[in-house]
This record gives structure tokens, sequence and C-alpha cells, in this order.
């Protein structure tokens, strides 16, 4: 049996999502249902700061009860409607946990609880970002923390206001460099727009699906619950392309100017 299927309990369905036990779907939830010793998954330990394999703890029992009695006891928990743990140690220190609890009306499957939360399983991922985000990175992880407890349109605003920061820091910089630029124009338009008078300063994947970032422009009211939690992936990621391509040019400009103090500090030396 194949780890990557058993990721899709613990990391991929999200919290009160109810998702229907089938034929087709059964291989999900056989492993920890029939056989947990087995079950393991790589996630990233908040505790570690890195990614681990976390594996099924089986506190203190024998193989052999797992064998004789667990699906036994899954059976009887289904029947009675009792939720039912999992829990999970890294492999780096036992003391790091993850931590799931299902509860499964005959073929429908809820989860109910899991540590650590989603938000914070993804928060580490932005952390790089602090520095070019400045003030918005309090904005950024607020909107993932929401956007990770189903909240469209609350988690969107806070996107949108920072992916519409960053464009305009890249409008100043375009002002900045190029004398033939109309900043009226550019007033005057829609993100669609904006992304192409732009186009020389953002990455080109960003400029080559500018129609989905047009719809930034809509105003909130206009989007429903669910329309702002389907946008969230493609702007989160958008946002974050904008920012992986300022810490590229910052690190560059760092290597440069070591380079040139270098290369003046040796002409000097021999200078003398
Ligand atoms: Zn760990």
């Amino acid at each position: 049996m194949s780890h990557e299927l058993q990721h899709y309990l613990p990391l991929e369905l999200g919290l009160y999502q109810s998702i229907t036990r089938n034929k087709e779907n059964n291989s999900i939830f056989e492993p920890y249902l029939s056989n947990p010793i087995s079950t393991q998954f790589d996630c990233h330990c908040i505790e570690c700061k890195k990614e681990s394999t976390f594996k099924f703890y089986k506190e203190g029992k024998s193989t052999q009860y797992f064998m004789d009695y667990y699906s036994q006891i899954i059976i009887n928990k289904i029947n009675e409607k009792l939720p039912i743990n999992f829990l999970f140690k890294c492999q780096r220190d036992e003391s790091h946990v993850f931590y799931f609890t299902l509860l499964i009306d005959e073929d429908k499957v809820i989860k109910i609880g899991q540590y650590p939360s989603f938000a914070d399983l993804q928060l580490h991922k932005i952390n790089k970002y602090r520095t070019v985000l400045k003030n918005d990175y309090r904005d950024f992880s607020k909107a993932i923390r929401l956007n990770s407890q189903e909240i469209g349109a609350g988690s969107f605003v806070y996107l949108r206001r920072i992916f519409e920061n960053l464009i305009e820091e890249t409008r100043q910089i375009a002002s900045g460099q190029n004398s033939n630029w109309d900043n009226s124009i550019f007033e005057g338009s829609k993100m669609d727009n904006k992304i192409k008078l732009l186009k020389d300063y953002l990455p080109d994947i960003l400029v080559e699906n500018r129609r989905l970032y047009a719809i930034l422009s809509k105003g909130i009211h206009e989007l429903t619950e669910q329309e702002c939690l389907d946008l969230f992936p493609n702007v989160q990621l958008a946002i974050e392309l904008i920012l992986d391509e300022k810490i590229h040019q910052k690190e560059k400009q760092m290597k440069i100017s070591s380079v040139k103090s270098f290369v003046s500090a040796t002409i000097e030396k021999f200078k003398s």
C-alpha cells in the first residue's frame, strides 16, 4: 500500500468537511481503519521547524493488540458514533505530535479535530517573505489563517489588499525607471490592464495569466463566499511569485555590491 494516499485524511481533508466513503475512495480510509500501525505521512513539523515523517503511535499497546482488536474497536466506535482519534509522532522527536479525529456516521466521514492546525502547517512557508512584505506580513498570515478556517470573503480581502500593494510598489518602480510612464493611463485601468502596463516589471507567468486577476477589480460583494475560497490559492501564488522575484532581485543586488566593493578595495590595495 503506497503511503501517498495516507496524506489525504491528515493533510488534505479540511476540518468539518465530510466525505462519503465508497468503493472508489476506500483505499484512503482502509489503512487507518483496519491497520493503522502501518500508517505514516510526511509533513512539516512545527517543533523541528522542518519536514518530518509522522508515524502512528501505539500508546504502549502491542502490535498484536492492534492486529487482534483494533478493527473491532473501530467498528464499535462507528456503530456508537463515537469519535476515533489518531495520534502520530515525529520520527525525529517523540514529543512532537500530529493528531486528528474522525467521526464516522455510516458511509459519511467528518474530520472533527486536528492538531497542529492547517494554518500552523501553512504559515512556515511564508516566513521567508517576512522581510520583503514588511507591514503586509501580518495581513498575509492573517489571510492564510482565515482561509484555513474556510472564511472566504474575509481572507480574500486581506490577500487582495496585499496584491494591490505589490502592484502599487511595482508601479512606483516603473514610473521611477521609465521616463515615458503615464500615470493617468495606469490609474484609470482595470487590474488586467495594470498588469499589462507593468509587464516588464512583473513575473511573466503573472502577466500571461493576468485575466485571472482581473477579478480582483470586482467588489468583494460581487463574489460569493465559494468564489473567494476558489480564488484564494491562485492569488496567494501570484503574490508569492512577485515576492520570490523581489527576494531574487535583492540577493542579486547584494552580490553585485559585494563584488563591486571587493574590486574597488583590491584596486586601492594595489595602488598603494
Ligand atoms: Zn519534529
